[in-house]
């Protein structure tokens, strides 16, 4: 927040009022002193004027020329620049002379006060135009000085005989008074206006030393380091910036130092918002989420568990349209395992919402697994002929990245990324930190996939590649409990290929083992992909039908029966035909227990072949019943 005044400005507003209460003070000091002493001074001229009158025209009384005083008052009156001079008589002299004509008989209040009380008085009268000191000294008979004043007069010792007033004009010198003030006024402003200046001129350097680290902290909170301050001043100022300046450079050495790091260990270079302190701290919190989602992930037991929580991830990032494909190298497939649109719910198995379904059946159709690089619809308008081909003007607004994963050396997965066209930077913005993820996913992923793809072939049969007993034994309490929850059937169907020992007898063990094969593909091409076929063993399939309805898996059966009666087998360029003889049971119908369904189905299996062979027979536990059962 930026303060409301500046150091300098409350310096020199500081120092201002100072200077102008200070002025005002002196100024006043000055005044009332110059006032004071101008008064004393004229004060003093007045006395003395005063008695040289009275000392003067009592020597005109002596020497008998008092008729003569007219000519020195009018004399004196004009050089010494008086008002008014006055002489006035008391009331013996008075009573003992007469009131003669120069006498003044209108006394003013101050001149009768005088003659009354016979002490000095002076009356200081101002006004705009004129300043008028009077002064009236009185006349006191005496006969102690020279002049015994009782000798002519008829008056006691001590008594007022008169008083001389005079008028002193003292305009002129408050005129002169008022002009002095006046240039001290001005020497002392342009005094003050030096003093100002200088004090200005040498804190400058320290308040713009003070904007500068204000600029530079407010920088630097928001992440940009690159404000140095000048260290011209030699002083502790000059420490500060230097200490500022080290602060900021070590700062930005030590966030690009980590940025770098990071960038080395993620491989590549994060997108910096230009906040370095922001774009640090991002990292950092984005490296402890891959961290954590890398450890969570190691403890998952499954990919499609790992790829939930990536699903989750993009989420967070505000992806909502993508799929996640699976590619298996060995037999050039893609599975999509997830897919998501805005519009649409998920897809799963070999649904392909945002590609062409040409990539599932030929994994060398996607770009992405094709080139092991990422695919950007930045790059050309139509980078890949198979993305949303079926809808051009979905493909017009949406863009898309695809991320190959790689497993073992080979594309393992592809994430593909859909977005709006108007959101492009946004995603492209969150991209580095997917790909990290994916990045440090890898080689869980790769792991998990070994370890499922391990699992997967010990629990299928190599030569038929359907699954084998230890797969059965894996399965069957789930699929009975389906079966119960949903209140279904099961059918099992127990098949066995007749006579298969003539065919190893007559062709070979090899011919028997790609005969075998044959009628193995043949009975999973007929059953629903959510029905379980099993080897149970030599040339024995169990098939187990899920959710079946009653009286379904005999129909079921008879078909399978019938397509491997019209299979034509070729063998070393000779056909053959072979029959299969089905026991057929189910679970919740025949029992309540899985094994011993399976016994049923066995059982029935052993009743069809005992009876011609070639033939599917539906247990009854009359007729069938195994010899534990009996
Ligand atoms: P039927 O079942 O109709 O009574 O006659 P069968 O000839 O099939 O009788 P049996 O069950 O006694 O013989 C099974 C033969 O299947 C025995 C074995 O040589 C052969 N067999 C079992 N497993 C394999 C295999 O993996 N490959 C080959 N080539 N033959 C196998
Ligand atoms: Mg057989
Ligand atoms: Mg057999």
């Amino acid at each position: 927040m930026k303060p409301i005044k500046s150091i300098k400005t409350k310096l020199l507003i500081r120092i201002v009022i100072s200077f102008i209460i200070m002025s005002i003070v002196v100024q006043g000091i000055v005044f009332v002193s110059f006032r004071a002493l101008s008064l004393d001074t004229a004060k003093e001229k007045a006395m003395s004027v005063a008695e040289l009158i009275r000392d003067t025209i009592t020597s005109f009384m002596v020497l008998g020329v008092y008729d003569k005083r007219d000519v020195f008052i009018d004399r004196i009156k004009y050089a010494r620049g008086l008002k008014e001079v006055k002489i006035i008589k008391g009331k013996a002299v008075v009573a003992q002379f007469g009131n003669s004509k120069e006498v003044n008989n209108t006394t003013n209040m101050i001149e009768k006060e005088v003659l009354e009380t016979g002490a000095l008085k002076s009356h200081l009268s101002e006004n705009p135009s004129a300043v008028l000191y009077r002064l009236v000294i009185p006349y006191k008979a005496t006969t102690t000085e020279q002049v015994k004043c009782l000798n002519c007069h008829k008056a006691k010792e001590g008594e007022v005989l008169g008083a001389v007033s005079i008028i002193m004009d003292l305009t002129n010198q408050r005129k002169e008074g008022a002009a002095t003030m006046s240039y001290m006024m001005v020497v002392s402003l342009i005094f003050s206006f030096c003093t100002l200046y200088i004090i200005y001129v040498f804190f400058n350097p320290y308040t713009e030393l003070f904007k500068k680290l204000r600029s530079g902290f407010e920088k630097a909170q928001e992440g940009d380091f690159g404000e140095r301050l000048s260290v011209r001043l030699i002083d502790e100022a000059g420490d500060v910036a230097r200490g500022f300046n080290t602060m900021v450079e070590n700062l930005s050495n030590a966030l690009s130092l980590i940025n770098h790091k990071v960038s080395l260990l993620i491989g590549y270079q994060v997108a910096g918002s230009g906040n370095a302190l922001k774009d640090t701290s991002k990292t950092v919190d984005m490296l402890i989420n891959i961290y954590n989602f890398k450890r969570t992930i190691e403890k998952d037991q499954k990919k499609t568990e790992i790829f939930t929580r990536l699903e989750q991830i993009l989420n967070t990032f505000g992806i909502t349209e993508y799929s996640i494909y699976e590619v298996t190298q060995r037999n050039n497939t893609i599975t999509t395992i997830s897919a998501r649109s805005d519009v649409s719910q998920s897809y799963g198995d070999n649904n392909v919402l945002w590609c062409n379904n040409l990539i599932t059946a030929n994994a060398h159709e996607c770009r992405a697994n094709r080139t092991g690089n990422m695919v950007d619809s930045r790059d050309f308008p139509v980078i890949c002929p198979h993305f949303c081909t079926e809808n051009q003007v979905l493909k017009a607004r949406k863009g898309h990245f695809c991320i190959p994963v790689h497993i073992g050396g080979q594309v393992g997965d592809v994430l593909q990324i859909v977005y709006n066209n108007d959101r492009e930077d946004e995603v492209t913005g969150v991209l580095p930190y997917i790909k990290s993820y994916l990045l440090e996913g890898e080689p869980v992923l790769e792991a998990k996939t070994f370890m499922e793809l391990l699992r997967e072939q010990s629990l299928v049969d190599q030569l038929t590649g359907l699954y084998n007993r230890r797969y059965l034994d894996e399965i069957s309490a789930n699929l009975c409990s389906q079966a119960v929850r949903r209140n279904t059937l099961l059918g099992i169907l127990m098949i066995d290929i007749d006579f298969f020992k003539q065919v190893n007898d007559t062709y070979g063990h090899d011919a028997g083992d790609q005969v075998l094969k044959r009628i193995a593909m043949l009975i999973k091409s007929i059953v629903r992909t959510s029905d379980i076929v099993v080897r149970y063993g030599g040339e024995e399939i169990i098939v187990l039908l899920v959710d079946v309805e009653a009286g379904k898996s005999f129909k079921l059966a008879e078909k399978i029966r019938q397509k491997v009666q019209d299979e034509i087998i070729e063998i070393s360029g000779e056909v053959l035909r072979r029959t299969v003889s089905i026991g057929v049971s189910e679970y919740l119908t025949h029992g309540d227990k899985f094994w011993q369904c399976v016994k049923y189905a066995d059982a029935a299996l052993y009743k069809a072949k005992e009876s011609g062979r070639n033939r599917v027979v539906v247990y009854e536990h009359q007729t069938q019943s195994p010899k534990e059962d009996m």
